[in-house]
């Protein structure tokens, strides 16, 4: 699933290809995603120029005088920039074609991606006006979370997935900034003291950051035929290394199940 790191840089990506530039014609080969694809997009989006292509939480939006278009990536999207002309592929679902002849092209076999358009202010949207603080932002901080950990029973790696308390913590980055920590998953979030949160926060930005420097360097070219984004390639500490030694004290990492979600921790470093 495309996490925030790939989202930012997919958003970066595009985003010198479409800034500035004036749309030719909106194209929905599927409007069956995650939501129907609205219609009026076609008559709407054709001849608005993109002033700005901005990310909030793992939504890119691409803004015009007139709206706003919402992309989601869901469980298997990916965009890329090509010439009009070339072939699509079968789970090629929309371009947005340009007026010099080039489009984004939104490819997505699952389905569960989302192109959605709003003539509002994009933030009062309803599926970004509830969200929590980017996590890279200043407006994360330790004594925020702190206090809205209080009396909460949920184990502290659901709280940080929670979008309502800070965007973007997707499954890998909540296990590896967890092990960062030293805290251990099923830990109640309420009884975590704020020190303790400090160096959460901290890891947090720390393997979000380290993710996206390393988007940054893994995909160069968002017009290339096969720039498909993908995971990109990490170090990992814990995740995905069930039964493999703790890169710190060897001993095996363990593997749980929490909110239906792997979970992955060293019983040792993280208590
Ligand atoms: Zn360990």
């Amino acid at each position: 699933m495309p996490e925030l790191p790939e989202v930012e840089t997919t958003c970066n990506g595009i985003s010198k290809h479409l800034l500035n530039k004036t749309v030719a014609e909106v194209i929905i080969r599927q409007p069956k995603l995650r939501w129907p694809v609205p219609a009026r997009l076609k008559k709407e989006l054709p001849g608005c120029k993109i002033i700005s292509v901005k990310r909030r939480a793992k939504y890119i939006l691409i803004a015009t005088k007139t709206g706003t278009l919402i992309l989601h990536l869901g469980m298997s999207g990916s965009l890329r920039i090509v010439k009009a002309s070339t072939p699509f592929d079968k789970h090629d679902h929309f371009d947005l074609v340009l007026k010099n002849g080039q489009c984004l092209r939104l490819h997505d076999p699952r389905r569960f991606g989302a192109v959605l358009w709003t003539q509002k202010p994009v933030l009062e949207h309803k599926l970004l006006s509830k969200l929590g603080p980017e996590p890279l932002s200043s407006e994360f901080t330790a004594n925020a979370i702190f206090k809205q950990s209080r009396n909460r029973k949920v184990n502290i790696k659901q709280f940080i997935m929670n979008a309502h308390i800070v965007v973007g913590v997707g499954n890998i980055y909540a296990s590896e900034a967890l092990f960062l920590a030293g805290i251990h998953p099923r830990k109640t979030a309420g009884s975590i003291s704020l020190p303790r949160f400090k160096k959460l926060v901290k890891s947090i930005k720390q393997v979000l950051t380290a993710a996206i420097k390393q988007g940054g360097t893994t995909l160069k070219d968002f017009t290339q035929s096969d720039g498909k984004p993908g995971y990109f390639q990490q170090q990992l500490n814990v995740y995905g290394r069930k039964n493999q030694p703790c890169l710190v004290c060897k001993k095996l990492i363990s593997h749980c199940v929490l909110g239906q979600r792997a979970t992955y921790y060293c019983t040792h470093c993280q208590k």
